[in-house]
């Protein structure tokens, strides 16, 4: 049996929210806590380093990563984010930021390799929005391409809200493509639309969401051959999620990881995971549901 797929985390991936905030941000630790209990990290995990504000600025306007890292943020983008920009959620955004980028490194080198965090597909160009502060993915594409290490990207963004912010962060570069499946009534209101985006309804299943993926997600890597796939695999599409509007059951969420990495491995292409949102307020079930993606690595790599 090879050794599962590397796990980029840090304990600084969880920061410190005020008492009863709606982010459940201990989901982050206790992720973590599940993927060690279960054996996916035998060896433990790789540590990212925190993003630099050169690196930020590959898909951020620089004033907004100044105001950032000097935690400065004004009042009205805090808004915007939902969460209290202080030095340990700046920490935190700068290390996910790095560790989606070594995540990627490793996937290029390894085949898969997943970040515990991550996937923060609401952070735009010149402001944080909707939990996300520094868009990750967006930073990984934008540096892998600029060192020679990939050509094309195909990102997956499977989180039941659209990933408005990736949109407009790789809106310049047609080579990194921005595909988004979600419930089109969610949040944002106002989408900004990528390369491929799939609204769905309302109460969608297990069934009619696998069956639109296998619509889509073969053909797309078939048609665009990408060197490297981000894949967003948010579990809020679960029906038990406070901020989904879809159905999925955790069975659902297991085929739909399934899928993405089986037709990514079959045609040899690296695939890297990033968790993406997830809200519910049973923390344990929620983390054990973030694992699944990291499991469904760990069996293909195996296969
Ligand atoms: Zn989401």
């Amino acid at each position: 049996m090879n050794s599962p797929p590397p796990i980029v985390f840090h304990p600084g991936y969880q920061a410190e929210l005020p008492e009863g905030h709606r982010f459940p941000m201990r989901k982050y630790g206790r992720l973590a806590e599940i993927l060690l209990r279960r054996g996916l990290a035998p060896s433990g995990f790789v540590e990212p380093e925190a993003a630099s504000a050169e690196l930020l600025a590959l898909a951020h306007d620089s004033a907004y990563v100044d105001q950032v890292c000097n935690v400065a943020v004004p009042r009205d983008i805090e808004r915007r984010i939902g969460l209290p920009v202080d030095d340990g959620v700046v920490r935190r955004a700068r290390l996910a930021a790095g560790g989606t980028l070594l995540a990627a490194t490793l996937a290029l080198d390894h085949g898969f390799a997943g970040s515990a965090a991550g996937g923060s597909h609401h952070a735009q160009r010149a402001t944080g929005a909707g939990f996300c502060v520094f868009n990750d993915v967006a930073i990984a594409a934008k540096a892998l391409k600029r060192r020679g290490r990939i050509k094309r990207a195909l990102i997956i963004d499977l989180d039941v809200h659209q990933g408005d912010g990736t949109a407009d962060c790789l809106a310049d570069d047609p080579d990194l493509f921005t595909f988004s499946a979600h419930a089109e009534k969610n949040y944002p209101a106002r989408k900004i639309l990528g390369d491929l985006d799939i609204g769905l309804q309302d109460e969608l299943d297990d069934d009619a969401y696998l069956a639109m993926l296998r619509e889509q997600v073969p053909g797309l890597l078939d048609r665009l051959d990408p060197d490297l796939v981000f894949f967003n695999a948010g579990v809020d599409p679960h029906r038990d999620d406070k901020l989904g509007r879809l159905a999925l059951s955790d069975e659902g969420l297991r085929r739909r990881d399934r899928l993405v990495v089986h037709e990514t491995r079959r045609r040899g292409i690296p695939l890297v995971a990033v968790i993406g949102g997830g809200y519910s307020t049973d923390v344990d079930a929620l983390a054990a549901r973030h694992a699944i993606v990291f499991e469904a690595m760990a069996a293909v790599h195996n296969s």
